[in-house]
């Protein structure tokens, strides 16, 4: 997937919930067997590495590309720094 559509997608599951917002610790990493990622809703297939996380603030767990993780990162940063 084109890197800035993957980040328009990442973007718009900040919005609406459906990636957290808070930091997450990481679980486990490794290659991927096939799961969707989180972030961009493809498989992880095994050549691709992935992450596996839980966020502190409701326990969530989330899988993700480890591409999608640090889009995710950078994204959820980018957000909810104070604007002043
Ligand atoms: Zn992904």
């Amino acid at each position: 997937m084109d890197v800035d559509i993957l980040r328009q997608v990442i973007r718009r599951r900040l919005e609406e919930g459906r990636l957290p917002h808070g930091q997450m610790m990481e679980l486990g990493y490794g290659q991927g067997v096939g799961q969707l990622c989180d972030g961009c809703g493809e498989s992880i297939t095994w050549h691709q590495r992935m992450t596996v996380r839980i966020c502190r603030d409701d326990w969530r767990t989330v899988r993700l590309h480890g591409d999608c993780f640090e889009i995710w990162d950078a994204e959820r940063q980018a957000r909810d720094e104070p604007a002043r």
